[in-house]
């Protein structure tokens, strides 16, 4: 597996992840088979707890963002969140998130690092980022929706 995103879409969520004093978190909305997945939009949704060491997406706002991105041909392929003065990488609160969501996973911290992962089993792996500037060509030649 292998996740492309554009450079603007990650630049947001760093962003906002450096602005925040609790986890942010959202959607990665695209196309994906067994082999990557293509972020063609990104959506925030509300922490609705609040906190600096987890998250929960407010429901009624997943599901709005998830209709509207089917109405659009796109699909969750991944969902991001941040972590605060620790490591990007999966704690043991994402663990049940990861089960429910079998998505990749990208998560950044407040430094501007980023690492993503799908859950295999038990077991947590690292999947490549590949940045872009355009995600045209990818798209193009990428994933059909629901090819996997
Ligand atoms: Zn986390």
């Amino acid at each position: 597996m292998k996740l492309t995103i554009r450079q603007e879409d990650l630049n947001r969520i760093i962003k906002a992840a450096k602005k925040s004093g609790i986890e942010i978190c959202g959607f990665l909305f695209g196309r994906k088979n067994c082999e990557s997945a293509i972020v063609k939009d990104i959506r925030f949704i509300t922490n609705r707890i609040g906190s600096p060491t987890a998250f929960e997406m407010e429901p009624l706002e997943m599901v709005q963002a998830i209709d509207e991105a089917e109405k659009r041909g796109l699909e969750v392929v991944g969902i991001f969140h941040s972590h605060l003065k620790c490591p990007p990488r999966p704690s043991g609160h994402d663990l049940p998130g990861m089960r429910l969501w079998p998505v990749v996973w990208l998560i950044v911290d407040d430094n501007g690092n980023y690492r993503a992962f799908v859950l295999e089993g038990e077991k947590v792996r690292e999947v490549p980022v590949e940045i872009v500037s355009s995600i045209t060509d990818q798209w193009q030649r990428g994933p059909k929706k629901g090819e996997c």
